[in-house]
């Protein structure tokens, strides 16, 4: 990969660690500690990229607006490539996300417009739908589009799946992948296609989301619902999202997502996001219900610090109905 100088440099090459103490049923459980990419999630990978391909191509010009759609993690992988650059950046968010991933974009420079999280695409609040208006509107700018730009894949196809395949000494049985934009999903099914085509794609998704029902009946059938996971799960099917090589997907809830994520911190000392908790979720269930050993690689995709003032925090879990109030003793004790 071109290598870009500075702080870009450490984009990528995140350690691959295996979980220990969590019960990983006769498999070996190892997860890729994308929570060490400068601002904490698997997304300054793509950020990079995309901005590096648009530059190549003719598309992004000095002085130019980059404008994006984003749950915060690619906003923050792009506010950090174009505050590089130089690139004015605006990023169209739902105002579901968490509060610390905004604040962090705005101190990286980039210009943030909050929109509706409770509609769906084709609503002229949709986020996607007002980053495509503004950038139709806005002179000299591109609209970046994780959701079909090729160099989101690309970057998985290009970094994560390689730094994959040699951290584990070429010996790997699945991967167990979430879907926000499809990127993850999409450039490590290129990669392991070409590759190693014995390696598994598992889908990791959100109760609430499409996609594990179109992974089942190859269509879609369902409204999506909601749900409080950040970063994946979709109400449609993003057009850099190829299922064609997952065969078996999990749907998680948020309970089990945060309570998972939770342990991970617990009982391995490593402090990921919502999404993690979905992801690890459905590679215990995938490693506990094999029969034979086999090699399990997840992701750690975002770091815990966003979050822990939700999930991480026993009154928001309380108050979300995810955790049980404790019966005796004083809620003062539970404030350290
Ligand atoms: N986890 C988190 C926290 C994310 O922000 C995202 C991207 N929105 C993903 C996972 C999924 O990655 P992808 O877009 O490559 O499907």
């Amino acid at each position: 990969m071109q290598r870009s100088g500075g702080v870009l440099d450490t984009i990528g090459s995140t350690p691959l660690v295996e979980l220990r103490r969590l019960d990983t049923g006769p498999c070996r459980l190892f997860v890729k500690l994308e929570n060490q990419n400068p601002t904490g999630s698997i997304k300054d990978r793509i950020g990079l990229s995309m901005i590096e391909a648009a530059e190549r191509d003719g598309r992004i010009k000095p002085g130019g607006t980059l404008i994006e759609a984003t749950a915060g993690n690619t906003g923050l992988g792009l506010a950090l490539v174009a505050a590089q650059k130089g690139y004015r950046l605006i990023l169209v968010i739902p105002d579901k996300m968490a509060q610390e991933k905004v604040l962090h974009l705005k101190a990286l420079g980039a210009e943030v417009r909050i929109t509706r999280s409770d509609v769906g695409k084709g609503h002229p609040e949709y986020y996607q739908d007002i980053a495509e208006r503004l950038a139709s509107e806005t002179p000299n700018s591109f609209y970046v589009n994780q959701f079909a730009n090729p160099a989101n894949p690309m970057a998985h196809e290009a970094t994560t799946a390689p730094e994959i395949w040699a951290q584990t000494g070429q010996m790997l049985d699945a991967v167990v992948v979430g879907v926000g934009s499809g990127g993850t999903l999409t450039g490590l099914s290129r990669y392991f296609a070409r590759v190693a085509p014995h390696v598994e794609m598992v889908l990791a998704d959100p109760l609430g989301s499409i996609l594990t029902d179109v992974v089942r009946t190859g269509s879609i059938h369902k409204e999506a619902g909601s749900w409080l996971v950040e970063g994946i799960g979709e109400d449609f099917v993003p057009p850099n999202c190829d299922l064609s090589r997952v065969r078996t997907a999990y749907e998680i809830s948020d309970a089990e997502s945060f309570a998972t994520a939770r342990e991970l911190l617990a009982r391995e000392g490593i402090l990921g996001g919502s999404s993690t908790g979905t992801l690890l979720a459905a590679a215990l269930r995938y490693c506990r219900a094999q029969t034979a050993p086999r090699r399990v690689v997840s992701f750690v995709c975002d770091s815990g610090n966003k979050y822990l003032s939700k999930m991480y925090n026993d009154f928001w879990m309380f108050d979300q109905g995810l955790l049980e109030r404790p019966r005796e003793g004083s809620l003062l004790d539970l404030i350290v």
